[in-house]
């Protein structure tokens, strides 16, 4: 009988284990780290065997298998969080051993459709968007990915569902081979994690365009048609889906675009029209992420009153532009997320009053050149909230009028407050990882939230 090893057990390795093994299969767990107790408990709950701080039992595993020992013997489920440079998985491989994802492993046991999102940046907030949408259209429909429950756990306990909305990272698409995306979103590709990538865009390109592999005419691909990577990699390769491009400007082929101020979004199914305005998520950015998330929404046959309503009443992210609250008529807005200089561009650009900024942590080695425009436009004072500032000093000293060092929320908050004047908006857009003063983004966010909320 086939046996599954599970490597890493996060969300994503427990749902597979718990899968796996309501589908028949032996399974053993392996994690290098300590598992979550929770998961230890889900485990624990399906007498699934796991063995956590080493892979001896693994080890064993793969040790016992006779020589020439293939797929139909073993196959592995690699948690994203891991490298392929991990000397069990190049052993695996070695081995003959065909290591998967977690969502390639689920893909098979459920006819439900897949809506399927990538991109540099942007996958959350459309990912949550589009399901926010189906979900208010009385779909039966699940989310899926880096969001919420994973895949694998959502097809073992729920297998009747319409649709799955499932973000999917660059290290998700890796272990992808027969899956199929009948809706793939691909938002836009820009650098990132190319540690992961041997230092080559390349690579981290040709994963992010794993989303369309195995797509056929009945298929849809929904893309930036702005971007020039995705425009280059596209003219390079057979594409057979059916294409739904969306831009800021009408083209030729063009789906969904923006013309005197209304968002449109114009295929077979619907020509709907709305005020940019009324988005609920405002900023260019996100204009394009509600097109995609439309243009998704029109292709499974959601009305177009319904894509308009969910587009204007949807919540929004935590942590993403997030509004928190006003005193004495100064904005706060949480953007804690911006852990690079591109969304943080993108929030500059979606404010329309002065802005006093808090940006700093932890440092990737960033080049500020990208928001030095917008800042010089829009930014009234910027606060640096980091243990170690020089580079922003180095860049930022003598470009704008007013700068202060913060080493806690608590201090940035207070001098922004003190340095904001009436009307203006006080945007938390670090540009930057939180490792030097938080354990997350999450934390970062939330410690913003609560020092508005104590003025
Ligand atoms: P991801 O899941 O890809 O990291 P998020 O939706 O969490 O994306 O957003 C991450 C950051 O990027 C936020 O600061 C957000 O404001 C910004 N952002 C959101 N959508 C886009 C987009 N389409 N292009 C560029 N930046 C974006």
């Amino acid at each position: 009988m086939k046996q599954i090893l599970v490597l890493g057990s996060g969300e994503s390795g427990t749902g597979a284990a718990i899968l796996a093994r309501q589908q028949g299969f032996e399974v053993l767990v392996s994690d290098l780290g300590e598992i979550k107790s929770e998961y230890r408990r889900m485990l624990d709950a399906h007498a699934i065997p796991y063995e956590e701080g080493g892979h001896t039992r693994a080890e064993a595993l793969i040790a016992s298998l006779p020589e020439g020992a293939t797929d139909d013997r073993l196959e592995c489920i690699k948690s994203p969080g891991i490298p392929d440079s991990a000397p069990l998985v190049q052993r695996i491989r070695e081995r003959g051993i065909a290591v998967i994802s977690e969502i390639e492993f689920a893909g098979r046991f459920t006819r439900a459709k897949m809506i399927c999102i990538t991109g540099s940046n942007g996958k959350t907030t459309t990912t949550m968007l589009t399901y926010h949408i189906l979900k208010q259209a009385g779909l039966h429909v699940g989310l899926a990915g880096n969001v919420g429950r994973s895949l694998a756990l959502q097809v073992a306990t729920e297998p009747l569902m319409d649709y799955y909305v499932v973000e999917l990272s660059s290290f998700q698409l890796d272990g992808m081979k027969e899956f199929k995306a009948d809706i793939a979103v691909l938002l836009n590709i820009t650098p990132d994690h190319l540690d992961r990538y041997e230092y080559q865009f390349q690579n981290y390109v040709d994963s992010k365009l794993r989303i369309i592999q195995n797509q056929s005419e009945a298929d849809a691909l929904i893309f930036w048609e702005e971007d020039p990577v995705i425009q280059n990699e596209l003219s390079k390769r057979p594409v057979r889906s059916a294409l739904y491009p969306f831009a800021a400007r009408r083209g030729e082929h063009t789906k969904a675009f923006i013309e005197n101020n209304d968002l449109v979004i114009e295929t077979l199914k619907t020509i709907l029209k709305m005020p940019l305005a009324d988005l609920s998520i405002q900023g260019i950015h996100n204009a394009y992420n509600s097109m995609a998330a439309g243009l998704a929404a029109s292709i499974a046959n959601v009305r177009k009153d319904s894509i308009r309503q969910s587009l204007q009443d949807f919540q929004g992210v935590e942590h993403r532009l997030e509004y928190v609250a006003t005193v004495r008529n100064v904005r706060f807005v949480n953007d804690s997320k911006a852990t690079n200089v591109n969304s943080c561009w993108y929030a500059l650009q979606s404010m329309k009053s002065p802005v006093v900024l808090i940006l700093g942590g932890t440092d990737k080695g960033n080049d500020y050149s990208e928001i030095e425009t917008l800042v010089s436009e829009k930014v009234r004072s910027l606060i640096f909230l980091g243990v170690d500032n020089s580079r922003l000093h180095a860049f930022f000293d003598g470009k704008v009028e007013r700068i202060s060092d913060a080493r806690s929320m608590q201090e940035a908050v207070a001098i922004a407050y003190a340095e904001a004047r009436s009307g203006d908006t006080v945007l938390l857009s670090p540009c930057c990882a939180s490792f030097d003063l938080f354990s997350n983004y999450e934390e970062r966010g939330k410690l913003f939230k609560q020092e508005v909320r104590n003025l």
